[in-house]
């Protein structure tokens, strides 16, 4: 099938964004290899493509199905939704987010407008190591340029909605999106580390019982200039506040983020990068409530940041209690991934361990989460719980936590302890944003 379209790369990537609006964390660019152009600049279709397009109409119009244009709210009762060329061009007219495009497609953009190759670097440059949020703060441009770039492109930040700091000193921001939403991030300073905490989603679709945003539907994926702004943002916190850069980065907050795996993985080579923020991948660390298939995965990928598991209990009966997402991931099938992973990558593994008040805290809970550590090399992290409203879960009694950290110890497992943080601050994961929606 072809549509005669005239084309320039930039149209012809909004194109293809029109036709496959970005699918739950993946990436407007993958199907490109189902379109093509020829040399007469006419949009060429493989099969695939067709599903999406129902029918052209005797007059010329573009029939789609709706999975073509979720951005488009009338749907007829056949389940289509009939634009004209004109609403086609339109919609191939929307405004890209220019932070979604690599160096090599920003330059191919710029070429296609008319420009030098070199400004599209200079333009980079401006977006992932000075931050800039506006076409108008990058000075080393024309006004003509900044002019054009703000006719085609957008540049979606994050901004601070609210910060609230704790008599500890943790800062925990509320942090809106281009698109009125509102995820979570916080900052940790202790006397070794200035940790900042991001979320990968906005809500979570896992359920998780003592978690706030496990309340919460799962909106959608962080697209990875998103988390990558937490970062800056938090940083800047860091340094206004303690005069210390950021030294860790743990993917803690809101969602999960082996769910959003691949914007994920682009944000930790942004925050890596030499022309990002820099930061060592032994830094990171990236959290997951246990998604088998995925864990396999980073290890197929031979990823260089830390791995933690949110272990919480070492026994199915329990875990399926509290994280309904184990009962289609078990302790044999995380155990089997975790195995293949540390094959892969030689990264011992650290298990996060939430101890709940006569849920987990016994000493028969302390074997069974020993029994698990056998697996790989690992350590384990006892975190206090900060109570939410919407679930009855306690924090277990200090002796508890003592004994329990002890026969780990005891037993050679390395194991901290971490206190809660914040307390006075809605520092449990979800309750900030809950409360700013
Ligand atoms: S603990 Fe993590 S994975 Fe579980 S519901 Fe909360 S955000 Fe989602």
């Amino acid at each position: 099938m072809v549509f005669r379209i005239p084309y320039s790369d930039v149209q012809f990537l909004r194109i293809v964004r029109c036709l496959f609006p970005a699918p739950v964390g993946g990436d407007y660019i993958a199907p490109l290899h189902n379109i093509n152009c020829d040399s007469y600049g006419r949009i060429i279709m493989r099969p695939m493509t067709f599903k999406l397009i129902d029918k052209i109409d005797s007059y010329g119009r573009i029939i789609m199905r709706p999975i073509a244009f979720k951005r488009v709210d009338e749907i007829d009762p056949y389940g289509c939704k009939e634009i004209t060329l004109v609403e086609f061009y339109y919609f191939c007219k929307m405004k890209t987010d220019i932070r979604s495009l690599s160096l090599p497609q920003l330059q191919e953009a710029f070429i296609a407008m008319g420009e030098q190759k070199f400004r599209a670097k200079q333009v980079y440059e401006w977006l992932w190591m000075k931050s800039a949020r506006a076409f108008e703060e990058m000075t080393n441009l024309s006004k003509d340029l900044r002019k054009k770039l703000d006719e085609q492109f957008v540049i979606n930040a994050v901004s601070v909605l609210k910060a609230q700091k704790s008599k500890d000193g943790t800062i925990k921001d509320a942090f809106q999106l281009h698109d009125g939403n509102i995820v979570e991030g916080v900052l940790i300073p202790t006397t070794e580390r200035m940790t900042a905490c991001v979320s990968s989603q906005v809500g979570c679709s896992l359920t998780c019982k003592f978690c706030a945003t496990g309340y919460m539907d799962r909106k959608r994926n962080l697209n990875a200039d998103e988390i990558y702004d937490q970062v800056v943002l938090i940083n800047q916190q860091a340094l206004q506040n303690y005069d210390i850069p950021l030294t860790n980065i743990v993917y803690m907050g809101m969602g999960e983020p082996l769910l959003n795996y691949a914007n994920v993985l682009k944000s930790i080579d942004r925050i890596t990068a030499e022309d990002g923020l820099n930061m060592s991948y032994k830094r990171i660390t990236v959290s997951t409530a246990g998604i088998a298939k995925m864990i396999k995965k980073l290890g197929d990928d031979e990823v260089k940041f830390n791995l933690a598991l949110s272990l919480h209990a070492a026994n199915d009966t329990k875990r399926n209690e509290i994280m309904p997402i184990n009962e289609s991931n078990t302790l044999e099938a995380l155990a089997e991934a975790l195995k293949y992973y540390y094959e892969k990558t030689e990264n011992e593994v650290t298990y996060e361990y939430i101890i709940f008040n006569g849920v987990n805290d016994e000493i028969q809970d302390a074997r069974e989460l020993l029994a698990f550590t056998k697996h790989i090399p690992c350590k384990v992290n006892i975190i206090e719980y900060n109570p939410i409203a919407m679930a009855d879960y306690l924090n277990a009694k200090v002796d508890k936590v003592e004994a329990f950290a002890d026969f780990l110890r005891k037993h050679g497992v390395i194991t901290n302890v971490r206190r809660s943080r914040g307390k006075d601050i809605d520092a449990a994961c979800g309750q900030l944003a809950i409360k700013e929606k």
